[in-house]
């Protein structure tokens, strides 16, 4: 099978071209064109009015399964990632079996074969059984099989355990990837201790609870030389901390989530939809961390998707399960609100996107050349439409984006040159 996308505005290396791409054998060409007979090509897609663009990449999802497949599955949570323009996902390891030895992390690897529309690479966890407290997981084991280490859901309690971790991770080399949150100053809360929490009665988190774990990390990643990467930051503080990082070389890399880019504390409505954590913090944190986005100390956007039961999310901020899905609202809600807004430009967000996580990762493809794997997603960025949950791919549907107007479409997205999602026209 051999597809030509005909005059598509191509996400090259050296940005933005109008070029014609063609595929075939699970590969992209671009330049060598002309020695090949594209013109025969088993199918042409006119993309004159698309972008077509290297699929993006998530590193902070939850498939759900195995063990809580009545969330999400592995089978619809990658339905929802190529619906969102993904090629390549990362599934964060709060499941059951917990995957913190090798014969726990296969029950999800069989499955993945089996089920996954789009590249999955899990993570493992840091502890064993996810318990943030004692034992190291079999991270010897786990790490050919995984994209890096996790307890995400949870924070590593102890400054002991993570510089074990790190140490044990620097020797793999793969990366500790840190939720983080100090469990000694949750005291009950569920949504930012800010105006909101304290006007409507409800109980705070607050950002300490955040920094202070970023702060205690950094400085171990320093003493051991480990690669940390930080999740879905939240807090103006975080900012300062990784921004300073950086300036000292220290090997330090952060993902924030759109929710945070686009909404604070002073959106909060008495609904389970915008309940998720870190929470929606309040707008100076917001816009902290819009500059930390066009900085650079901000190195990509991922959409901790976290798909629950829409019993689980019917009880208002106090009882619903903490959690939003993100992966097939990601690209328009970010084009509309901060390309369209001249916040960012395009080629900045597909960089946040796609090739700064595949980067720092280590994962494969990543950019539109000749002989890379096709992994590519085709836009329309004029399609105007109203975000709906009940089109979603996801069995997930609570989004605090339902009934946003957004521009910007996801047409198509191919995994090594096969179509794993196409928009039906009416
Ligand atoms: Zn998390």
């Amino acid at each position: 099978m051999t597809t030509l996308f005909k005059n598509g505005t191509v996400f090259t290396p050296r940005g933005f071209e109008k070029r014609d791409v063609f595929v075939s054998d699970g590969k992209v060409f671009v330049n060598s064109l002309s020695s090949l007979n594209i013109d025969r090509a088993d199918r042409i897609v006119d993309c004159t009015d698309k972008v077509i663009v290297p699929g993006f990449t998530d590193v902070h999802v939850h498939l759900r399964e195995p063990g809580f497949f009545y969330k999400e599955t592995i089978a619809t949570g990658t339905a929802a990632a190529a619906r969102g323009g993904y090629t390549c996902i990362c599934p964060m390891p709060n499941l059951n079996p917990v995957p913190s030895t090798m014969e726990a992390l296969q029950v999800q690897l069989d499955i993945i074969k089996e089920n996954a529309k789009v590249k999955v690479v899990p993570y493992g966890t840091i502890t064993m059984e996810q318990n943030g407290r004692s034992a190291l997981a079999d991270m010897e084991e786990l790490a050919p099989h995984v994209c890096a280490f996790s307890d995400d859901g949870k924070g590593v309690q102890t400054g002991d355990l993570m510089e074990s971790a790190m140490e044990r991770a620097k020797k793999l080399n793969k990366l500790i990837v840190a939720h983080c949150e100090d469990e000694s100053l949750l005291d009950g809360g569920y949504i930012h201790e800010g105006t909101y929490a304290e006007e409507h009665g409800h109980k705070g988190i607050c950002s300490e609870s955040e920094w202070k774990q970023v702060e205690r990390d950094v400085k171990l990643s320093e003493k051991t030389g480990a690669g940390y990467h930080v999740c879905h930051i939240s807090t103006k503080e975080t900012v300062d901390i990784i921004r300073c990082a950086k300036e000292k070389g220290i090997d330090v890399t952060c993902e924030t989530g759109p929710h945070y880019l686009v909404l604070s504390d002073a959106d909060l409505q008495e609904d389970g939809r915008f309940k998720m954590n870190p929470p929606l913090r309040d707008a100076k944190d917001r816009d902290a961390l819009i500059r930390g986005i066009q900085d650079g100390t901000i190195d990509m956007i991922a959409t901790d998707h976290a798909p629950h039961s829409a019993e689980e999310k019917a009880k208002g901020l106090a009882g619903s399960a903490f959690g939003i899905v993100g992966l097939e609202t990601s690209f328009p809600i970010l084009y509309t609100h901060l390309v369209k807004k001249g916040i960012i430009s395009l080629e900045k967000l597909i960089e946040l996107m796609s090739v700064n996580p595949r980067r720092r990762f280590g994962l494969a493809g990543g950019t539109i050349e000749d002989g890379q794997p096709a992994d590519l997603t085709v836009i329309d960025l004029a399609e105007h439409h109203t975000i709906d949950p009940a089109e979603f791919a996801s069995m997930g549907k609570a989004t605090p984006f339902a009934g946003w107007e957004v521009d910007g479409r996801i047409t198509m997205t191919l995994v090594e040159g096969e179509i794993r999602y196409e928009e039906t026209t009416a």
